[in-house]
């Protein structure tokens, strides 16, 4: 996409990005990605690698939008792909093998400040798994991580689109609250202890009460980006459309999962950049609920809507889910153990503190 006064443009993302991390423009430009927004108007891609590794929307004038594309992000989803393919094709225990990979990110991000990235660095290697078993990307990784990144950016064309208001995206507006209506009020016990929160969540995004509005535009998002990455996956490499059903809600599940798991990490960390930059008191940050609540939400309710969506636009009958249900079983990783470890409070301060005693 050509937008006008491009260098003028290109000052204010970068003035903008500055101010929020350090970061340097990559030169790499994603051949699928352009492809896409090509199509899009007023819309165009900025890429870095950041020291944050997180993807963003630079909204100017309310008229023009830059997505700022990190490859960073994708280098270490990619990384962390690949570790749980190791553990799973070894047998090897996952929470482990990921919470070595964050280690690893972590030594990396603050690799200006020497004491804590050589601590990070030193418990990676205690920590890892896979010392004898280094495997390099495959075809279904590499697969997966391009799928990702379709959806991860129809995902941001679907933020964008919300905002405008666009005819496209008010269908899925309107099927998402069809949808969230019966829930607030039905039984839904078999959920357990998600229960309570999914009926909460239901009764806010009907309401548009609390954090409901956010949550909704995040659902309405993925619901928009799955759609329209099944339909470019068929139109560019024409594959069987059940098996390119199954591909991106592989892709979904993998990216979602990372993503609510790489970013809790990332800003609990983030929220003691100033401590550990200027070796200030440390103390313990209290936790953002809002941040959970939408992350748990998207996750697990948008899963469902999307499974029920597509369902009645694929016509999808009850073999046909079972085996979708089957395959996204295998694709699952259990992220509790890792967040409740790595974002945890007294575990961050006591982690800066071993790393200055000892280095
Ligand atoms: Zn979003």
């Amino acid at each position: 996409m050509i937008i006008e006064n491009r260098s003028d443009i290109y000052y204010r993302v970068k003035e903008s990005l500055n101010s929020e991390c350090r970061y340097k423009e990559s030169s790499k430009k994603e051949y699928f990605l352009e492809l896409i927004l090509n199509r899009i108007e007023k819309t165009d891609i900025f890429y870095i690698e950041s020291w944050k590794a997180k993807n963003s929307i630079k909204l100017l004038d309310g008229n023009i939008a830059i997505i700022v594309w990190d490859i960073n992000f994708w280098k270490y989803y990619e990384e962390y792909l690949i570790q749980v393919d190791i553990c799973k094709s070894y047998d090897k225990n996952i929470t482990q093998g990921v919470i070595s990979f964050m280690f690893s990110f972590l030594s990396k991000k603050y690799d200006d400040i020497y004491e804590l990235s050589s601590f990070f660095k030193q418990i990676n290697t205690e920590y890892s798994i896979n010392d004898q078993l280094q495997r390099e990307s495959n075809k279904y990784i590499n697969d997966i991580v391009l799928l990702s990144k379709i959806f991860a950016l129809y995902h941001e064309i679907g933020h964008l689109k919300q905002m405008e208001n666009n005819n496209e995206i008010i269908p899925y507006k309107n099927l998402v609250l069809d949808l969230f209506d019966p829930i607030k009020d039905s039984r839904l016990s078999y959920l357990k202890e998600w229960e309570y929160l999914i009926k909460e969540t239901a009764f806010d995004i009907v309401t548009g009460k609390k954090n409901g509005k956010y949550i909704l535009e995040e659902i309405i998002a993925d619901l928009y980006a799955i759609v329209q990455t099944i339909k470019f996956y068929q139109e560019i490499f024409k594959e069987e459309m059940f098996q390119i059903i199954i591909n991106c809600l592989q892709s979904y599940e993998y990216i979602s999962g990372f993503q609510h798991m790489f970013s809790t990490i990332s800003s609990a960390w983030e929220n003691h950049n100033f401590e550990i930059k200027f070796g200030l008191p440390l103390k313990q940050h209290s936790h953002d609920n809002y941040v959970n609540q939408l992350a748990i939400s998207r996750n697990e309710i948008g899963g469902h809507i999307i499974l029920f969506v597509l369902k009645t636009i694929y016509h999808l009958n009850e073999v046909d889910m079972t085996k979708i249900l089957d395959d996204l079983d295998k694709c699952y990783v259990n992220q509790t153990d890792i967040i409740n470890c790595l974002a945890n409070e007294q575990f961050i301060c006591t982690a800066i503190q071993e790393a200055n005693m000892k280095y």
